[in-house]
């Protein structure tokens, strides 16, 4: 099961995966998760994504590209993976298209998420993070037991790009560069689009309906 997760920031695909992933024994590959983990561990392609991911724009094709194909070499994927956050503007789109050819496989499914703006914000600027074990949590919507502190007994961060400043921007490169996907995978037959504004419940039902469909079709 190869499946692409597509859909504005906040909108709830990290937290679908995660439950996706546990499910169905797939890894959840997150570019952005993997950025912060090398901005965290100041290497080379962390130190040259900062300055992009602190602006809200895009990290530059070219590097996310390699580190998905790299990615997708490990043993962990053979079975499938669920991809949030990747691809995220037409080259990434055509580049995974191109590289999943090459070993004769190709995505599934695209599902693509859909919430108005104003949610998008509410969910933004509510979400805190595990730094530890990487559990995300919001503040209204999902709080943590005790406020501020994850289970695993760390201290909850805010993402400096969910700050409302940087957010603006991000809203406005994912209408400009990662939208037009959502007609990529239309136009190949392989979206299937979500409405995520209900409790992560009843998404993840949404969600479950969306792959059956693609596995009985
Ligand atoms: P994305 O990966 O698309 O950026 P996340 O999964 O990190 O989004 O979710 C963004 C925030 O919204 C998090 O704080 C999360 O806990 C919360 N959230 C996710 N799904 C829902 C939902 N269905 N209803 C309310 N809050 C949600
Ligand atoms: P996310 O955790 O998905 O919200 O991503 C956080 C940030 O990481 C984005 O705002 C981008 O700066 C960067 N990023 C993540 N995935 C990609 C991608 N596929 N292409 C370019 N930049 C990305």
């Amino acid at each position: 099961m190869r499946l692409v997760f597509l859909g504005p920031p906040g909108v709830g695909k990290g937290t679908q995966a995660e439950r996706l992933s546990k499910q169905y024994r797939v890894p959840h590959i997150a570019t952005g998760d993997i950025l912060r983990a090398a901005m965290a561990n100041k290497t080379p392609v962390g130190l040259e994504a900062k300055s992009y991911i602190d602006a809200g724009k895009l990290v530059p094709d070219d590097v996310i590209i390699n580190i998905i194909r790299e990615r997708l070499k490990e043993h962990d994927t053979k079975e499938g993976y669920i991809l949030d956050g990747f691809p995220r503007t037409i080259k990434q789109g055509e580049a995974l298209s191109k590289t999943l050819e090459q070993s004769g496989e190709k995505i599934d499914r695209a599902l693509y998420f859909e919430l108005p703006e104003e949610e998008l914000v509410k969910r933004i600027a509510g979400r805190r993070s595990c730094p530890a074990c990487k559990k995300v949590y919001h503040t209204a919507f999902n709080p943590p037991p005790q406020e501020g502190v994850c289970t695993c007994g760390t201290a909850l961060v805010q993402r400096k790009d969910d700050r409302p400043e940087t957010v603006k921007e991000r809203l406005a490169v994912y209408r400009n560069e990662t939208a037009p996907l959502i007609q990529y995978y239309k136009e190949r037959g392989l979206l299937s689009q979500i409405d995520a504004d209900q409790s992560v419940e009843a998404v993840a039902k949404r969600v479950q309906d969306a792959i059956f469909q693609k596995k009985s079709s």
